[in-house]
């Protein structure tokens, strides 16, 4: 197996291109074209987490959290950073950080969260901008299944829940060839008259060099007329948090035990309760505060999340409840999606879950 076969998979999860601009995931140590034999997945990759790799025998550590996020100037091992990226050196293990590009997919973190609460009708709460193109593409008539389905195939077309999305209109193309073309129909120096099917397909944003590729190589013509049109719609599958309902309201005290017994927690910060039941939950995984006005805009009676700041609690203003339930404790079961993930695409492959709790807050 080789390591970029791994990162395939994670990057078909959750396309890097969708990282914000100040994260550093991806591939910190090693190369794409190593063998790996088997991971670790933790949330964070800590010196702990490299000797449980080396425990384990395993070349690959996998976390959420990168390792290096600013630029390293030496290697003598005076901070923890260092020493975990020398470590994995010596020891030739891989790193691989899946972060924020993770938090922005809807079957990412924040939707795995959701999953844990059985939250149904889920939603993004900040849904990202300029994430879906049209590409449209003029093909003969006899073509346009071949074309089609290519195009499909290449994740072209899919909106939602469903897929294979195309909208499809008859017509006449023309053209002349010159004398160093090779038309496929037509002769050089003839204007043609070709009867055309124009094709039109939704496509995010990431996968549309797929696409074009996919259609260049399905499509007859030596030049194909085509155009890419970006698109203003908005798109709740891709973007920060999440929003969804319980399918029954719960008493907000019974809701908060959940919680508590979902994540394992021994303490919930949060603001006062407002309502008997809650039945709108957003969540954020991590730091997420920053969303309060999108879960409330989104009707949530409760927004779970992380990292909130004293004064950031009054920001609730008795318009939901805001809850603090620990950066870590948050983002816990991200290794699980991560670990389904890999041995539903290699059933060989050894994933380990890391039994390291690389949580740095304890509770006294
Ligand atoms: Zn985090």
């Amino acid at each position: 197996m080789k390591l970029k076969d791994i990162i395939a998979v994670l990057e078909r999860l959750a396309p890097p291109s969708l990282q914000e601009g100040y994260d550093n995931s991806g591939l910190l140590v090693g190369s794409g074209d190593d063998a790996v034999n088997g991971a670790v997945i933790a949330l964070d990759c800590t010196e702990e987490v490299i000797d449980e790799a080396i425990r384990l025998e395993v070349n690959l550590v996998i976390a959420h959290h990168p390792i290096v996020f600013s630029g390293l100037k030496r290697f003598n091992g005076k901070n923890y950073v260092e020493r975990t990226i020398m470590k994995a050196i010596r020891h030739g293990i891989s790193i691989y950080a899946i972060h924020t590009n993770l938090d922005n997919v809807i079957a990412g973190v924040n939707g795995y969260f959701a999953k844990q609460l059985n939250l149904a009708d889920t939603a993004v709460l900040r849904p990202k901008e300029n994430i879906l193109q049209k590409v449209i593409v003029y093909v003969p008539i006899e073509h346009q299944e071949q074309l089609r389905s290519a195009m499909f195939a290449a994740g072209g077309g899919q909106i939602g829940n469903y897929d294979e999305c195309s909208f499809n209109v008859a017509g006449e193309g023309t053209f002349k060839a010159n004398d160093d073309a090779n038309p496929f129909v037509g002769e050089r120096g003839e204007r043609h008259i070709a009867a055309e099917v124009r094709i039109e397909m939704i496509c995010e944003v990431f996968k549309m060099d797929k696409v074009i590729s996919a259609m260049k190589k399905a499509h007859p013509y030596e030049e194909v007329a085509h155009e890419i049109i970006s698109i203003q719609n908005s798109y709740n599958r891709i973007g920060s948090g999440i929003v969804g309902n319980l399918e029954h309201p719960m008493k907000t005290d019974a809701f908060l035990n959940l919680v508590k017994e979902k994540f394992n927690l021994s303490i919930i910060k949060h603001t006062r309760i407002l309502k008997e039941e809650v039945r709108r939950v957003a969540l954020c995984g991590g730091s997420g505060v920053f969303l309060l006005g999108d879960a409330k805009r989104a009707g949530a009676d409760v927004f779970i999340t992380a990292d909130v700041k004293y004064h950031e609690f009054f920001d609730a203003d008795n318009d939901l409840v805001l809850a603090d339930i620990g950066h870590y404790e948050s983002e816990q079961k991200t290794g699980e999606l991560l670990a389904a993930e890999l041995k539903h695409n290699f059933n060989t492959f050894a994933v380990h879950l890391s039994t390291i709790n690389t949580n740095p807050v304890n509770y006294y």
